[in-house]
């Protein structure tokens, strides 16, 4: 769900280094919306890193959802932010171009349940926060970092085996 375009391929001495830098953030992009979809309850069908002309990484997620009291709206919204979030983390800014299609979409979902603008404006800032403070909760950082260091090596990942990390860094926190 990240959809910046990659810089052109013209050669040049740092192109290698600068590669490795926008595929451990996309990484850690795709990693957070896994974690926070897996935390939330979805299931994850894949995960990858490896770029195309229009993305640079996707997450596929399951149609199955549990059944958890956090309504609908509010669980696609924290999925939708988790890869600016998670991105961020990581890199220390905001990549606001690099998830417009995720901005997009979650403008589409606010935009159903507010009526302007401005107000689709500051719904999404506290869901912002609430994204962050989602990160926040045990585990689910590390959970994040242990994701997105698998797919920094592997380059995609199934859903399976992002789940397992998930479980395993959540049993650490909880035992
Ligand atoms: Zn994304």
């Amino acid at each position: 769900m990240n959809d910046q375009p990659h810089p052109s391929s013209v050669v040049q001495p740092t192109e290698e280094l600068l590669q490795d830098e926008s595929s451990a953030a996309t990484a850690y992009h795709e990693a957070g919306h896994a974690v926070i979809a897996l935390s939330l309850g979805r299931s994850v069908e894949k995960l990858s890193i490896v770029r195309n002309s229009i993305r640079l990484g996707a997450v596929q997620l399951g149609k199955g959802r549990n059944g958890r009291k956090q309504d609908y709206f509010e669980i696609e919204a924290l999925i939708l932010l988790g890869g600016l979030v998670s991105e961020a983390r990581y890199t220390g800014e905001y990549n606001w171009g690099g998830a417009q299609q995720d901005l997009r979409a979650l403008r589409r979902l606010s935009l159903a349940r507010v009526d302007t603008e401005q107000k689709a404006e500051r719904l999404e800032r506290r869901l912002l926060g609430k994204t962050q403070h989602h990160l926040d909760q045990p585990g689910h950082w590390e959970a994040v970092e242990s994701v997105a260091s698998e797919l920094i090596k592997s380059k995609m990942m199934s859903g399976r085996a992002a789940r397992h990390l998930f479980d395993e860094a959540m049993k650490r926190f909880h035992q």
